[in-house]
């Protein structure tokens, strides 16, 4: 039995390791906070954790280029359709799980119930987002006109506002990427005109573009040369062996900075702790509605993904979730699903012994698009902050809202709080005002980690899922590899 132990330790370090670093983040947390640091000293204090998040997204990249064009490329046509198939139904099926989850819970807690705890200031006439535009950016990001560009930039509709100030008009260009400095300079400026008596005269979309990896142009790029590559046979085999050792020198990379990730976990974990504002913010209707969201995210991570896949696969679904642990915790930790991704990569294929075919194809997939907890999430704060506001929502209102918070989950990069931007789509497809997202700002950054740990749960089942449904051409490739092996 001394043996089994060794056996299991040796199996289990990595996790024990990752384990061991959220406890010790969180002590090391609590304990520093008493002693007041400065935002520099919190700075210097979580550089450990800095430096693993930029490890983490240094290899995102490559890695999702390498492995769709890996995955892709080495399936047939048609098994590649129905995988594709398989998990784009996945995803869909899930997302509106998840969103209806939300809608349920929101309305039997009814967190926003009550007087209005913190008044925001209206920002008068300023025109805010249209849906439409963001959808069209949703549209053109998966066309990126220059690949090279795509890796570090993402298009987003700009706004030009001109304003009348004394009878001189001033232009002013915003990237209503909402980001939030920039909403916030949206409702400052609505407070100064507001003052001096003037007015916006127009608002009107132009072409732009702001900062992000457009990880989702990247993604339909890989794919659709994934699949030529695929059908090019002889011609195409020099690029295919490109890419399969592109893919496999990064995961070796990876499995050197995962020896890295549990003091980089620390670090970030501590470091937040460090320097989140007090709890107190978090009573009544603040509080109420972290809750609801909480429980969604539990209901659907720890029993109905889980169901799905039982029923599905037949399998145990808990030790499947045991195998991805230090992927959960990694993206507890860094609240990206991007940043996650490679860990993810090697926990499928290590420890629960996905196939590399369906890990290759449906996880970059997966974590660009399919966002659960985010979905979730964005549903649970529309209703929040329609009740907030005293506004009732009829049954149409509310169906906008599922289907507005299922694009808003796609359109969601994997990182941090990138759901809390693109809320602005669903709270403007009915009406609700959008500056009231100042209203669950305090509590995001703790939120975040958790709809991303659902994130990549949800992202991780579904390739054990994907994998189980497709075994059948799985198989039949192998056996055709296998005869032309013979035939060699
Ligand atoms: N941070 C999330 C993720 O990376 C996205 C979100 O903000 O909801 O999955």
């Amino acid at each position: 039995s001394r043996d089994n132990v060794k056996g299991f330790l040796k199996r289990n370090l990595f996790v024990l390791f990752t384990v061991a670093a959220v406890a010790l983040g969180v002590l090391l947390g609590f304990a520093l906070r008493p002693h007041n640091l400065t935002l520099r000293e919190i700075k210097y204090f979580s550089f450990p954790g800095e430096l693993l998040m930029r490890m983490l997204k240094m290899l995102v990249l490559p890695l999702i280029v390498s492995s769709l064009v890996t995955g892709i490329s080495s399936l047939d046509s048609k098994a590649s359709g129905k995988m594709g198939m398989r998990a784009v139904a996945y995803y869909m099926v899930t997302t509106l799980i998840a969103v209806f989850i939300g809608i349920v819970i929101v309305v039997i807690i009814q967190p926003g119930r009550g007087n209005r705890d913190s008044p925001v200031s209206k920002s008068g006439n300023i025109e805010p987002i249209q849906a439409t535009d963001a959808f069209l950016d949703l549209i053109r990001n998966m066309f990126p006109p220059n690949l090279v560009e795509a890796c570090f930039l993402q298009y987003k509709t700009v706004y030009k506002k001109t304003v009348h100030i004394r009878n001189v008009t001033v232009s002013l260009n915003l990237t209503e990427s909402l980001n939030f400095t920039e909403s916030d300079l949206n409702v400052n400026l609505s407070r100064v005109l507001h003052t001096i008596q003037e007015t916006v005269v127009e608002t009107v979309p132009m072409s732009g573009s702001s900062s992000g990896v457009n990880a989702l142009g990247l993604v339909v790029f890989s794919m659709c040369f994934g699949l030529v590559i695929g059908s090019m046979k002889q011609q195409g085999q020099a690029l295919r062996d490109f890419f399969t050792c592109l893919n496999e020198a990064i995961m070796r990379l990876v499995s050197i900075i995962i020896w890295y990730a549990p003091v980089g976990i620390m670090f970030l974990i501590s470091g937040k702790i460090v320097e989140m504002k007090d709890l107190a913010e978090m009573g009544g209707q603040l509080g109420m509605y972290t809750v609801s969201v909480i429980v969604g995210l539990l209901i659907h991570g720890l029993f109905v993904l889980p169901l799905l896949y039982f029923l599905v696969t037949r399998k145990n679904p808990y030790v499947f979730i045991g195998g991805i642990l230090q992927a959960l915790i990694t993206a507890l930790g860094t609240s990206s699903s991007s940043a996650t991704l490679p860990i993810t990569f090697r926990c499928l294929e290590e420890n629960n012994r996905v196939d590399k075919r369906v890990t290759r194809f449906v996880l970059p997939v997966g974590a660009t698009i399919n966002m659960d907890g985010t979905a979730l999430y964005e549903a649970v704060a529309a209703i929040f902050i329609a009740q907030v506001n005293d506004m009732d929502l009829n049954f149409g209102q509310i169906l906008t809202i599922s289907i507005t918070a299922t694009a808003a989950s796609i359109g969601a990069a994997g990182i941090p709080q990138a759901g809390l931007v693109t809320m602005v789509i669903v709270l403007t497809s009915v009406g609700l005002p959008t500056e009231d997202i100042t209203l669950i700002i305090a509590v995001d950054w703790f939120l975040d980690r958790l709809r991303t740990t659902t994130n990549v749960l949800g992202d991780s089942l579904g390739a054990g899922i994907v994998e189980h449904l497709s075994r059948k051409e799985l198989q039949s490739q192998d056996a055709e590899v296998c005869n032309s092996v013979i035939e060699e």
